[in-house]
């Protein structure tokens, strides 16, 4: 087939080029996914119009026009409700940061445009209005053998900018495509400039990444070809730690099948990023003790660290930070039906109500990756339908359910001060303990004798 269906609002957008003598081409991953039989999630274009002349195209054609990326010959163009990307076809001069091309250079070639790309599959265009296919490297037969291979040498391609190796292990776990051999090979020799990658970048890498259907497939091939000891030591170095007891996988395995786990099931970014994170910390909490009995005492608090110290190197938003890290921190609870319920109340009270939902699901995530056995959906249901109960018969579980404020001990004749604070957080813990104390009169009699306590009477 030589023409694919093209969207009307992109031959108007056409029609507005060729009445000015412009070529224009739809590229990039719209055509990628129109060959893949999938709809086009965003339009990139290319011309051979410069950006002001662009710019003068869409003049009176109701359209305004962004220079978002004028530097390098793109703008953004917002019509009818619709916004596309159109980049002047350039060619590329030296990469001397690894990153960006230390100059942009035009060109009126459509072919020489699509050589500077990354991958065959995203070296295709479709020439607008018609949609003629022009695929001088072979993309569409790629696309149809499921294969990410690079556009000439790869070795030259990814030494030129380093964010392209991880584009290539994202695209293989977003499109479940494997990575040519030659292509896959390259990427090791490439490492220094794929070190020079902004953290950004390799953040949205990664979240692209974990927001595919599944992640280990990349972050196998970042392991595979040492880009994750680069991004992720703290996850590399898992390799080969094994757990033993119920454990069937070493603890890289086990955090690669966490993680597939939550994205299958439709987890948010945060539950995906602590089921990949979670047992960090078991590399250096690991003991062996004499009858051979393995142990990682405490590993959730070293996990927590490492994770906190991944996600600030990578600049994800202190709101991922935190919520990763608490879920990490928690996820070592075992419901048993004999709790007590004032340990299912502390649990409450440690977790908060509002992230209960998702560490139940990093809980699944975990205990599938244990044995590779996926637990029942609802086998958490006891001690969610336990906690949902202490919510509906709101019963105390932090201080400002206490049944008197700090100012009224004060007003009681407790002594202010700094001990307050601790006084305070007692309480609550009696509280927690048994609810009938949550009565002021009762509350103000244990106030006394611990304000005699701390102040060593
Ligand atoms: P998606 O938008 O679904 O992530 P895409 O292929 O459209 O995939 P973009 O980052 O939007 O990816 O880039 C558009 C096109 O620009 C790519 O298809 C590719 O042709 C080219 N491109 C993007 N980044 C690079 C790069 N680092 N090196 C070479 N070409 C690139
Ligand atoms: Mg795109």
């Amino acid at each position: 087939m030589a023409f694919l269906l093209i969207h009307p609002a992109l031959k108007g957008v056409a029609g507005l080029f060729a009445s000015r003598g412009k070529e224009l081409c739809l590229v990039g991953g719209a055509v990628r996914d129109m060959l893949r039989g999938k709809v086009a999630h965003d339009w990139d274009l290319a011309t051979d119009a410069q950006p002001e002349e662009v710019r003068t195209i869409f003049a009176g054609a109701h359209a305004k026009v962004i220079p978002t990326g004028i530097k390098h010959g793109t703008v953004t163009v917002l019509r009818k409700g619709r916004s596309m990307e159109i980049t002047t076809y350039r060619t590329e001069a030296d990469y001397s940061d690894g990153r960006r091309p230390d100059q942009v250079s035009y060109s009126t070639s459509i072919e020489e445009d699509l050589s500077r790309r990354d991958f065959t599959m995203n070296a295709i265009a479709l020439r607008l209005p018609e949609g003629k296919k022009i695929d001088p490297f072979g993309g569409e037969a790629d696309i149809k053998a499921r294969i990410i291979r690079c556009v000439g040498d790869p070795a030259k391609r990814f030494s030129e900018d380093g964010l392209r190796a991880l584009r290539a292990a994202r695209f293989a776990a977003q499109l479940s495509f494997t990575v040519e051999a030659r292509t896959l090979a390259a990427i090791e020799g490439a490492l220094e400039t794929s070190a020079k990658v902004s953290a950004e970048r390799v953040k949205d890498e990664l979240e692209k990444m974990l927001m595919s259907r599944r992640p280990s497939i990349a972050f196998r091939l970042m392991e595979q070809t040492g880009l994750l000891l680069l991004f992720l030591p703290e996850l590399a170095r898992c390799r080969g730690v094994e757990q033993k007891g119920a454990h069937r996988f070493d603890v890289l395995d086990h955090s690669f099948l966490a993680c597939d786990f939550a994205a299958e099931t439709d987890c948010p970014l945060e539950v995906r990023l602590a089921a990949l994170f979670h047992d960090l910390g078991k590399a250096a909490t690991k003991r062996v003790d004499d009858s051979g009995e393995v142990s990682f005492h405490r590993h959730e608090a070293e996990s927590e660290k490492l994770s906190r110290e991944i996600l600030c190197r990578l600049r994800f938003s202190n709101a991922v930070i935190e919520k990763v890290c608490h879920l990490t921190k928690e996820h070592m609870f075992h419901y048993t039906d004999d709790w007590s319920d004032a340990a299912a109340r502390r649990f409450l009270a440690r977790v908060g109500r509002e992230h209960l939902a998702d560490l139940y699901k990093l809980r699944r995530a975990d205990s599938y990756a244990s044995a590779g056995i996926a637990p029942p959906a609802n086998y958490l249901l006891p001690l969610a339908e336990r906690v949902e109960r202490i919510v509906a018969e709101a019963q105390a579980i932090s201080l400002k359910d206490l049944a008197l404020s700090g100012r009224d001990l004060i007003a009681a004749g407790v002594p202010p001060g700094k001990i307050m604070g601790k006084i305070l957080d007692e309480l609550l813990e009696a509280v927690i303990e048994d609810p009938a104390l949550n009565e002021r009169g009762r509350l103000i009699e244990i106030a006394f004798k611990l304000s005699d306590k701390f102040a060593g009477r």
